[in-house]
């Protein structure tokens, strides 16, 4: 009935909706940017942060290459697993720590202890994206599954983003700050492929997802 009244043909219609929904802020798309450069001296910068890094036998030239590979046990917090990662982004992850661990002190009353995640480095395409190669070819990405918290407890973003409590408040919360450090970061919100983790890169694309 709608589409009878209107003097307007129903291909333009289908246009007018694709635009209005790619414009909605759901799907965001992403702006080009410069991508950060690793700091001077980066394996001795994190390392006085109090990093714990062993070596990591890893390319630093090919297709999937890591610039300064390290293997971190500790940053701040715990890594577990240790996480094989490149020092750009180590100490990226790094100088966010403090951050995150103001937000569960705000939302959870604790110190976090150990980062949960899924990894940094997979030489690997983007998933949903088969054509462009991910960040976590040159870890240059993190897959945050979650945190442990000083009294034993553990928030997981695959069990509580959705949470109304303190716990995906927090969660959600990092995810918002993290827009402000990492170039793109992708959340639950994003796509079936984040349902469990929070992605967060440092790319040559800015999109906030949360
Ligand atoms: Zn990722």
């Amino acid at each position: 009935m709608l589409l009878r009244r209107l003097p307007v043909p129903p291909i333009v219609l289908s246009l007018m909706l694709a635009a209005l929904l790619a414009g909605c802020g759901k799907k965001p798309s992403p702006a080009r940017v410069t991508p950060p450069a690793e700091p001077p001296h980066c394996l001795a910068a994190i390392e006085a942060a109090g990093a714990r890094t062993v070596a990591w036998q890893m390319s630093t030239s090919g297709a999937c290459g890591v610039s300064s590979p390290v293997v971190a046990s500790t940053a701040r917090f715990a890594m577990k697993p240790p996480l094989k990662t490149s020092c750009l982004m180590l100490a990226a992850w790094m100088s966010f720590e403090p951050e995150v661990e103001a937000l569960a002190l705000r939302h959870l009353g604790q110190r976090v202890v150990a980062l949960r995640h899924y990894g940094s480095h997979a030489c690997r395409t983007m998933t949903g994206n088969g054509n462009r190669r991910s960040l976590h070819a040159s870890a240059r990405a993190l897959d945050i599954a979650g945190f442990e918290l000083a009294d034993g407890s553990v928030v997981l973003v695959k069990r509580d983003w959705r949470s109304r409590g303190p716990e995906g408040r927090f969660l959600r919360a990092v995810a918002k700050a993290a827009c402000q450090r990492f170039s793109v970061v992708l959340t639950p919100e994003s796509d079936r492929f984040h349902h469990d983790h929070i992605h967060v890169d440092l790319g040559p694309w800015k999109l906030c997802s949360t």
